[in-house]
């Protein structure tokens, strides 16, 4: 069985891990953490004790690491794992990270023999627990061919997407969480505006999940908000804005000016400074609720 070697086991790393290891893979496993270490052990993985030992060996090394700093020192650094890798082996960051990591690290990577592939991942914590992540990958197409039984084995395998060389996964997972960001503002927004405006919220949310305007955001997600007043910690603020600090780096490589974006990330910031790095990634919400001095939360059950 392909031997894998998994670094980073936080929120989503511990359960896709855990996931590779329940369809039988040969996982060797490393975190900062002991106690992210310890639960992967429990789970059946080895643990390796430092990012090279955990390198060592690997035919697949998956990364899966808060931002591109970490993903630069754990694959580049010192004692780094891409000079651990033996020639053949595939490097899959699936961190949402930058195309500009993601380029030093291709280069570094073939000097050596060494495929990579960038996979970030959509679906949340739940969807990681579940193994139904959206995956989406840059890379070459027999790199991809060669790692689509891990994908499958962590995510949903209908929504696994080969988007285009390398980079291009990296790029589509900042546009969608760039899209989903601007909605919640969008809606955090509109729907304060029109409860302060005297209208019911649950008349007004659904008039509006049946009218052309719906969304997913407004359907589906910001009814955490809605009826628990559960904001998201898993997905934390600072994670928030690094994603989207990432997303006007990106327009910027490519010359485009992005007003909205840039008011968005703002917002976003704003929402950070105001509740905390680890406030919930819907807190640009709570920023409305907190301006039109009302909590949206939903009557009916
Ligand atoms: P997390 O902070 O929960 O986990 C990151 C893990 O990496 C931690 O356990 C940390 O100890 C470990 N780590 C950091 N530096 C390290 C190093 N140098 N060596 C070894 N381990 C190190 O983050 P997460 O929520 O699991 O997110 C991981 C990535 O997935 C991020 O890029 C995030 O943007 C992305 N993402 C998160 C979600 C979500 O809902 N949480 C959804 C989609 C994508």
């Amino acid at each position: 069985m392909t031997r894998v070697g998994f670094i980073g086991l936080g929120n989503m790393g511990g359960p896709m891990c855990a996931h590779l290891v329940s369809a039988g893979y040969d996982v060797t496993a490393f975190d900062l953490s002991d106690v992210a270490l310890a639960r992967l052990v429990e789970a059946g993985a080895r643990a390796a004790g430092s990012v090279s030992d955990c390198a060592r060996g690997a035919q697949v090394l998956i990364t899966m690491l808060p931002a591109p700093p970490q993903v630069e020192q754990v694959l580049l650094g010192e004692g780094g794992a891409i000079a651990a890798l033996e020639r053949g082996a595939v490097a899959i960051d699936m961190s949402t990270s930058s195309t500009a990591v993601g380029a030093r690290v291709v280069s570094a990577a073939s000097a050596r023999g060494v495929d990579v592939l960038d996979a970030p991942v959509a679906g949340q914590s739940i969807g990681a627990r579940a193994g139904t992540l959206a995956i989406y990958v840059g890379g070459s197409e027999a790199v991809f061919a060669r790692a689509l039984p891990l994908f499958e084995a962590m995510g949903d395998r209908e929504r696994i997407f080969h988007l285009g060389p390398n980079g291009a996964g990296y790029t589509v997972k900042l546009l969608l969480n760039l899209l989903w960001f601007i909605e919640s503002v969008a809606v955090g927004e509109v729907l304060s505006v029109g409860v302060r405006a005297g209208v019911s919220l649950d008349r007004l949310h659904a008039a509006l999940v049946g009218s052309p305007a719906n969304s997913v955001f407004l359907e589906r997600d910001v009814r955490m908000v809605l009826d628990d007043g559960d904001y998201d910690e898993a997905f934390p603020m600072r994670l928030v804005t690094k994603d989207l600090g990432l997303a006007v780096d990106l327009a910027r490589d490519v010359g485009m000016p992005v007003e909205l974006t840039a008011l968005v990330e703002q917002i976003h910031r704003r929402a950070r400074a105001q509740y905390g790095d680890d406030a919930g990634e819907i807190s640009a919400v709570r920023l409305y609720e907190d301006l039109a001095g009302v909590r949206l939360r939903l009557e009916r059950t």
